[in-house]
């Protein structure tokens, strides 16, 4: 159900900044590098302002439950720019503003470059994720919203990462550690849902029009291998390993038996929507790789049922659909008949216009016969320039004059390849199947004789199975 609502997006691609700046006209750089640098010190800006007003780990009550939470809108910008433009755009600004404000706060520089890394990481979580799985990013139906939801939960946590540096070098006991990590993870979580969400579904279908239409700006998109699907597995697995010992040995260093209930409240309610969160990221696992097998089944059936130059069935379907024809005729008592058609003095146009002219007056016949051939028939390439044609529902009346018909249509035909342009002639065999025959390869063979005689009668014309005229007569 989830599937159908949501149609398998393109693979993700990135707005390479190297290719804007060698291909892009001078005012999509105008506008895209200027947008872009008047956004990152719009962060740099709110990031300090964040530490001026401390909007840091501020306490709210929440269904009874005293919850802290972070407010930091440089991150609206910068996963914006993440989630529509790619990874560069957004963890460029989100690494400054995280520095920017460290500097400002005091933090020592070693370790403010350090710092400044939480945002970026947890956005290339994202970005894997999306790599990983092609997920719309409209968050318009259920399966990309949770998707965003769960991705966006993971990104937190891994930038929350964070906090650990911002109360080690301000000198935070450990108890007081939790408000800040919290309030970061539960923060940026709610932040991304509920101010970025929002943002993506109204900004993203004009955003993806304008990628779509601006391929030669995108990075190559990347291969969705099996090891970034396991790499996002990974993280998503490490993401949750961290957040439950994080809260565990924070709450664990509560005094206050209050303060350590309402944690583990806490967790119990995250714990179970990332439950929840797993089971769904597996079932969206699995439905991506069934996609996939499916896709790579119908294009390995298609190779081993198809003619690649010719687009009809090849030599060995046609001997199966030949035997369950026979077999079904046989049952019915019906009639089916079948046309078997050779290129009249084919080596001689290899020889005249090339082995290439040769395969153009191949793919030629194929388009003639489909076009001429009914739904219920099926055609085939049975050899080298042998083709086969199976009638059902057809008297040996109705066969000749479809064969006649085809015979016409491919001698008025024209082929032409690298300026040569000539035209070819088919004989042709007709036979229908016989109730008292043993095999389908007798019916087979009685048009490969007819066929034969066509060739000694001079080729450009029908022949039909001698017995069965002699009935006719
Ligand atoms: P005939 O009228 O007696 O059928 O004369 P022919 O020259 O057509 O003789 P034959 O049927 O034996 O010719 C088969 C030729 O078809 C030989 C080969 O060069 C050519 N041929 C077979 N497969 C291909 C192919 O895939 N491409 C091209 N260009 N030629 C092919
Ligand atoms: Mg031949
Ligand atoms: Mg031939």
């Amino acid at each position: 159900m989830l599937s159908n609502t949501d149609a398998e997006a393109p693979p993700y691609r990135e707005l390479s900044p190297l290719r804007l700046w060698r291909s892009g006209t001078s005012r999509q750089q105008a506008c895209l590098f200027g947008g872009w640098l008047a956004l990152l010190a719009l962060s740099v800006c709110m990031g300090v302002g964040m530490v001026i007003w401390g909007w840091s780990g501020i306490p709210i009550e929440f269904g009874g439950l005293a919850v802290y939470l972070t407010v930091y809108p440089p991150l609206w910008i910068c996963l914006l720019l993440t989630l529509t433009l790619g990874w560069w755009w957004g963890a460029i600004p989100a690494y400054c503003a995280t520095v920017s404000l460290a500097l400002y706060a005091g933090m020592p520089l070693s370790w403010a470059l350090l710092f400044g890394l939480a945002n970026p990481l947890g956005f290339l979580v994202m970005v894997i994720g999306y790599q990983a799985i092609a997920m719309r990013r409209d968050l318009r139906g259920l399966s990309s919203l949770l998707f965003y939801v769960q991705q966006s939960f993971i990104a937190c946590v891994f930038s929350s990462s964070g906090a650990l540096i911002w109360s080690y070098t301000n000198d935070y006991e450990r108890a007081a550690l939790l408000p800040v990590w919290q309030g970061w993870w539960l923060g940026a979580l709610l932040q991304s849902v509920c101010i970025v969400g929002p943002l993506m579904a109204m900004l993203w279908p004009r955003v993806e029009r304008w990628l779509a239409t601006h391929p030669q700006l995108l990075r190559d998109s990347h291969v969705r291998s099996r090891g970034s699907l396991l790499g996002l597995l990974a993280s998503v697995t490490l993401g949750v390993l961290v957040y439950g010992y994080a809260t565990f040995s924070l709450a664990d260093a509560q005094v206050n038996p209050d303060a350590l209930r309402q944690t583990m409240w806490i967790f119990y309610w995250v714990f179970v929507a990332i439950v929840l969160f797993m089971a769904f990221f597996g079932y969206q696992l699995f439905q991506h790789w069934q996609k996939s097998q499916d896709v790579l089944l119908a294009e390995l059936q298609k190779l081993a049922t198809t003619d690649a130059l010719t687009g009809l069935l090849n030599r060995r379907e046609a001997d199966r659909r030949l035997a369950a024809e026979w077999d079904r005729t046989c049952r019915s008592g019906h009639s089916t008949a079948m046309v078997l058609l050779d290129i009249d003095h084919f080596k001689q146009i290899n020889d005249q216009y090339g082995h290439p002219a040769g395969d153009a007056a191949l793919r030629c016949l194929a388009a003639v016969m489909k076009s001429v051939m009914r739904k219920v028939d099926f055609g085939a390439r049975y050899g080298g320039e042998e083709f086969l044609i199976v009638l059902p529902e057809t008297g040996l009346r109705g066969a000749h004059a479809f064969a006649e018909r085809l015979r016409q249509e491919v001698a008025s035909e024209l082929v032409s390849h690298d300026g040569a342009s000539f035209r070819i002639q088919v004989s042709l065999g007709v036979s229908v199947v016989r109730q008292d025959e043993a095999s389908y390869e007798r019916w087979f063979s009685r048009a490969d004789q007819a066929l034969y005689r066509a060739k000694q009668g001079g080729r450009n014309r029908t022949e039909l199975d001698e017995p069965e005229v002699e009935k006719l007569a």
